[in-house]
């Protein structure tokens, strides 16, 4: 499983710099999550960083 990023992402950046395994990216219109690389953060902390960092709620699972 991954979390998504939903069309409320403003570009921040915040969760690319939070992400333990790299998995988040700029998109064409905002950021976007590799579901190929994102483990929901399982084994590095207790909660998904992008959901906890972003200020507009669109990291969801
Ligand atoms: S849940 Fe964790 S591993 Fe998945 S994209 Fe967000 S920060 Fe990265
Ligand atoms: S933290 Fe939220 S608003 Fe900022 S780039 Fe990531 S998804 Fe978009």
């Amino acid at each position: 499983m991954a979390l998504k990023i939903i069309d409320s992402c403003i570009s921040c950046g915040a969760c690319e710099a939070a992400c333990p395994v790299n998995a988040i990216s700029q998109g064409e219109n905002y950021y976007q999550i590799d579901p190929d690389k994102c483990v929901e953060c399982v084994g590095h902390f207790d909660s998904p960083q992008c959901a906890d960092v972003c200020p507009t709620e669109s990291c969801v699972k």
